[in-house]
């Protein structure tokens, strides 16, 4: 069960409101799970009871469906397209601005981004692995981004137990979850009549000192391990449970790359949707009077032909070597970076893929002879 269970205290189902309530009187602007496009995606809540209950989604590789939860709970949901990223990383952003003056000088200023305080409401267990890998990145020592950090200060996470995760998901096997244990500042595990509740910071603690909580049961307390036990033993998928720097690595001539090149679109839908990967592209967009000018970054995708040109080649010019450079940095080379793996198990790129391709299939074929236990 999440972390220090004997401190935990009950939000009886019909009391949700108070905690979004309490949260919105702080500042916070809210937000939680709301439908859009036939997805699930986190958007501002109008209203402490603004909470949807009863959402579900089918996953499946190339599939996503929404569905009804016969038992109308509130995270039925195992994810959905979006995990924190965009709230941290945003999609597209402007960086700086250059301007000419009265003399016809150009003059540079750094654009501030606009950072409101944001409660995000539902966060998983492997959403919050995928930010400790982004914190990692982004906030590295000398090299510490300001937009990114200034939006991850900013934020208070509500962590949810996933009790039923996709068919998709494999966090199990990569040690992420499906129950959170760190990272958050509340985390909450939803039974039949209520939440199991949880602090993880100084400010989570804060807001249930204000709720005054009864204290949870041990009856409730166990329900919730329990829970969290089932859904880590429903997980069908996997990946090896240790790290595949050496035997991926070994394999760069594999013909089983030449296999999913030929399925593979190179789409970067994976890229968009996974949590963990960071890669940008910067542009500039000079206005049309050319007095003015704007320099952005945006997220690009090493599926992208663009995104491997070097100055007068492309280091990789064919589908083949883009995906063998996703996988290899996600699984293998990820490690020399940032010592684990860049892969949290949430199944994301499996289910949004539209063609379905699985990376536990992929790694599966490519390694099979090589990873033992
Ligand atoms: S590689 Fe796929 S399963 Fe792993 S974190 Fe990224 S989207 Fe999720
Ligand atoms: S693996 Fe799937 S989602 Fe990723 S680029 Fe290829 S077709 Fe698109």
């Amino acid at each position: 069960m999440l972390s220090q269970p004997d401190q935990a205290g009950f939000l009886p189902l019909d009391h949700m409101h108070v905690l979004v309530a309490r949260l919105m009187q702080l500042g916070y602007q809210c937000l939680g799970p709301a439908v859009e496009n036939g997805a699930i995606v986190m958007r501002e809540l109008d209203a402490p009871d603004g909470l949807p209950r009863g959402l579900q989604a089918e996953q499946a590789p190339g599939r996503y469906r929404l569905t009804q939860d016969p038992h109308n709970r509130y995270f039925a949901w195992a994810n959905g397209p979006q995990a924190i990223k965009p709230q941290t990383f945003a999609a597209k952003e402007t960086l700086w601005r250059v301007e000419r003056d009265a003399a016809g000088a150009q003059q540079f200023a750094a654009v501030k981004p606009v950072v409101p305080a944001q409660a995000i409401i539902g966060v998983r267990a492997c959403d919050l692995a995928a930010l400790a890998l982004q914190d990692a990145h982004f906030l590295r020592e000398g090299r510490r981004d300001r937009h990114y950090a200034e939006r991850r200060e900013q934020l208070f996470l509500v962590a949810v137990q996933c009790a039923e995760p996709a068919p998709t998901c494999f966090c199990a096997s990569t040690g992420d979850g499906p129950t959170p244990t760190a990272g958050y500042d509340l985390a909450l595990a939803e039974l039949a009549d209520g939440f199991v509740a949880v602090s993880g910071s100084k400010k989570g603690e804060a807001v249930l000192d204000a709720l005054k909580l009864a204290p949870a049961t041990s009856q409730q307390i166990e329900a919730a391990r329990r829970q969290g036990v089932s859904a880590a033993a429903s997980q069908t998928r996997s990946l090896p449970g240790r790290t595949l720097r050496d035997v991926l690595m070994k394999r760069l001539e594999h013909p089983r790359w030449d296999e999913v090149a030929a399925r593979c679109l190179a789409c970067g839908n994976c890229t968009a949707v996974c949590p963990t990967c960071f890669c940008h592209a910067e542009l500039d967009e000079p206005a049309l009077d050319g007095a003015s000018s704007e320099h952005a970054r945006m997220w690009d995708s090493c599926f992208g032909e663009s995104h491997g040109h070097l100055h007068g080649f492309n280091v990789r010019p064919d589908i083949r070597s883009r995906y063998r450079q996703w996988l290899t940095h996600k699984l293998a080379t990820w490690h020399d970076q940032f010592g684990r793996s860049g892969c949290v198990g949430c199944g994301r790129c499996i289910a949004w893929c539209p063609v379905g391709i699985d990376l536990t299939e992929e790694v599966a074929a490519l390694t099979a002879s090589e990873v033992k236990p």
